[in-house]
């Protein structure tokens, strides 16, 4: 059986970053309000974290693999996702 980590798994894949984010929370303040903060929890790559200090989540976009998650997950729709650039965002080494 596998014994590889969701993290050994994420350096499988190969990424080009934009200089500019595909990912943006649309009102902060519904992050502020939001009780669960699902977002830091079902990203697989860790692309969201809330700052308590700053109430704002870092959106650490360079991260995302494109699984799509935060479009349908956020219950509140505050996430804008647009697919990266042609040529940029991720590619599969394998398969
Ligand atoms: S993006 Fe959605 S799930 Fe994440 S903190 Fe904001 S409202 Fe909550
Ligand atoms: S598309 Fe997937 S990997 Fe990218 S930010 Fe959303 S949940 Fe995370």
């Amino acid at each position: 059986m596998s014994t590889q980590t969701m993290t050994d798994k994420l350096f499988t894949i190969r990424y080009k970053c934009d200089d500019v984010s595909h990912l943006a929370i649309k009102d902060e303040a519904v992050c502020a309000r939001c009780a669960g903060k699902s977002c830091n929890s079902f990203c697989p790559a860790e692309v969201y974290s809330w700052d308590e200090a700053a109430k704002t989540n870092h959106v650490a976009y360079e991260n995302c693999v494109e699984c799509g998650t935060c479009r349908i997950a956020c219950a509140s729709d505050n996430v804008a996702w647009v697919y990266p650039k042609g040529g940029y965002g991720i590619s599969y080494r394998f398969g």
